[in-house]
């Protein structure tokens, strides 16, 4: 069980253990300051006591490093810890946090056009999504007529868990 008072004095005195400061770069706290000129606005704490600073911006992104971890989250300067479930209802697309997707090529069954589209596993759904509508005919193609010309590149655990 975390000592989320304790965790909480701890980011207030002396700020999260690191600071996430683009996409999947973490660093610390007074070089995210020094050399990118970036303050955390939101700390995800992670169930071992391990705590991560995010400007809003890119908040999605680091919940999306260890979604099944985090146990709370707090909002500077307030320093007051609320469950990681609270984080979802303010940031639903956290949510949506998915297994792999990948880019493919696909032909519309109405008009033959071949146009860019992606395939996507929701790591909350049972089965991968596919759905697309052709950018030729408006035509929506949904997975019985899924027909893939080229795969342009996979993307497996791109934001996964641990
Ligand atoms: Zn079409």
């Amino acid at each position: 069980m975390l000592d989320l008072q304790a965790l909480e004095k701890r980011i207030a005195s002396r700020g999260a253990d690191m600071v996430m400061v683009s996409d999947r770069v973490l660093t610390t706290k007074s070089a995210a300051w020094s050399l990118h000129g970036i303050r955390a606005e939101v700390v995800f704490i992670r169930n071992d006591g391990w705590t991560l600073g995010v400007t809003k911006d890119l908040a999605g992104s680091a919940y999306g490093l260890y979604p099944s971890l985090w146990e709370a989250w707090l909002e500077l300067p307030t320093c007051r810890a609320r469950p990681i479930i609270k984080y979802l209802a303010v940031d639903p697309a956290a949510a949506r946090d998915y297994l792999w997707r990948r880019e493919v090529m696909i032909e519309c069954p109405e008009c033959e056009t071949v146009f860019k589209a992606e395939e996507i596993f929701y790591r909350c759904d049972p089965f991968p999504s596919y759905g697309a509508e052709c950018t030729a005919c408006g035509y929506m193609i949904t997975e019985s007529e899924w027909l893939v010309v080229k795969v342009l590149g996979e993307n497996p655990e791109t934001k996964g868990g641990k």
